[in-house]
Parts: C-alpha cells; structure tokens; sequence
C-alpha cells in the first residue's frame, strides 16, 4: 500500500478544522489539525496527534499545555497560515483562555494541560486534560478529500 491511497483513504473521513496553539518562554505557536478527538467525559479528556517534524511537537513536550482552537467556516485563511500553506509571515492576535494561547473568533477554545503522550510511528498522541472552554454560536470549518468546506443543510 503506498502513501497515497493511504491518504486518500483517510481523506474521506470528513473533519473540523483545529489550530493547535501553545507557549514556551513567552513564544506563541500553532499548527493546523485535523488529527483531534474527544476521549472521557470524566474526566474530561481529548487527544490530538503530532507528526515528528512539526516544531510545534517540543513546545508542547516541554510547555505541557495546548489549547485546540475549533475553526469556523470564516478563519480557512488562518488554517493556511498554520499549516505553511500560506507562506508570507502574518501577524496573528491571540486571545488568552485559563492563561493558554487561543484564537478569537473559533467555534470553540478548548484550554488542556498535558496528561500524558505516547509515541506512535511517526506520531505523538497528546491527552490533554480540558482545563476550560469557550463556546462561540458559528458553523464550524470542514476538510474532506484534501479541501476545504463549509456545511450545507439538507433539504
Ligand atoms: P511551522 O511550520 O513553524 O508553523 C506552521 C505555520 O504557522 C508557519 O507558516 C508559521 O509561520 C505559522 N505560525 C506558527 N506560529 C505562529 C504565530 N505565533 N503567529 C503567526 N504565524 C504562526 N499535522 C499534524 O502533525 N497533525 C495533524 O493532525 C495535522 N492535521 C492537518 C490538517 C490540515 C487540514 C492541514 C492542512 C494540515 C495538517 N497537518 C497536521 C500538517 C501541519 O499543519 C503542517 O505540517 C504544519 O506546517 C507543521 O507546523 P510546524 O509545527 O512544523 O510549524
Ligand atoms: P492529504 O490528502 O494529505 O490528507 C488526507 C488525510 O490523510 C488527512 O485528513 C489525514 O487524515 C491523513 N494524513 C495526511 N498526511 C498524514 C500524515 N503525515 N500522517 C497521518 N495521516 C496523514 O491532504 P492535503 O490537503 O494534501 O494535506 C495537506 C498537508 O497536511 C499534507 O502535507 C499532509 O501530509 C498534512 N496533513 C497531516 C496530517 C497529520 O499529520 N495527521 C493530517 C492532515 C494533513
């Protein structure tokens, strides 16, 4: 099996959109993920998952917290921008939420400490334990097959 139809095939699962933020020594990060899920509702528990290569991945190893910030159909511009695919640097604001980095305007801001990580492959699993939360009412961002859309009602 090659990588692509691998990709291809993971690529149907239709997701959100999340950035991943964190701070080490007052330097803000985030990254573009779709590899989020939600774990234990009691404790309140979710994981997202790090490729190797991400500088994001020693941040959060060392910072021990991340915040997952649920995209809404209006910020596809910020997930390029955290998954590279917008090169030019952009000034991004971040807002606080339980003291962790988040970003305005998300469905939702999701604020963890770090429970615990495994290393899988060429992934890290981080369970993060949800410290706080907050909800904004907007359609959420989706990814399917490689692009980007926006939820249409069913009729
Ligand atoms: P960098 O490459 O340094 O950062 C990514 C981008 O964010 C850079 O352009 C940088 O300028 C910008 N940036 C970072 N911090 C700031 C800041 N403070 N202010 C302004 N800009 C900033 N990879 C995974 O490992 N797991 C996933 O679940 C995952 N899901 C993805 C889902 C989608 C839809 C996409 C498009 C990509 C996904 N990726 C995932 C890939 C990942 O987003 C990219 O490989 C990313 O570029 C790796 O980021 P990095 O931590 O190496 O940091
Ligand atoms: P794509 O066709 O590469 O991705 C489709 C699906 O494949 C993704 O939703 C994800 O489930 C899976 N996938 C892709 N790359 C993976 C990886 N390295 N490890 C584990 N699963 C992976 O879509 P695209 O638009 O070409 O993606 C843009 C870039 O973002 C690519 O470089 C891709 O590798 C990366 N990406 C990484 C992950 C991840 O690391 N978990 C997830 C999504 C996208």
């Amino acid at each position: 099996m090659d990588d692509r139809q691998f990709r291809t095939a993971m690529g149907k699962f239709a997701t959100g959109v999340t950035v991943i933020t964190t701070e080490l020594d007052g330097d803000v990060h985030g990254m573009t993920a779709n590899a989020f899920m939600s774990v234990s509702l009691d404790p309140k528990l979710v994981v997202i998952s790090i490729g190797e290569k991400a500088k994001i991945l020693n941040k959060i190893k060392e910072g021990k917290i991340f915040s997952v910030n649920i995209l809404a159909a209006d910020q596809q511009e910020l997930s390029m921008i955290f998954a590279g695919q917008i090169k030019e640097p952009r000034e991004v604001v971040f807002d606080r939420l339980d003291g962790k980095p988040v970003l305005a305007g998300a469905c939702a801001q999701v604020a963890c400490e770090v429970s615990t990580e495994h290393v899988e492959g060429d992934h890290t699993l981080f369970i993060g334990k949800v410290t706080d939360i907050h909800l904004e009412e907007k359609e959420p961002l989706v990814f399917v097959n490689g692009k980007y859309r926006a939820l249409a009602g069913i009729s």
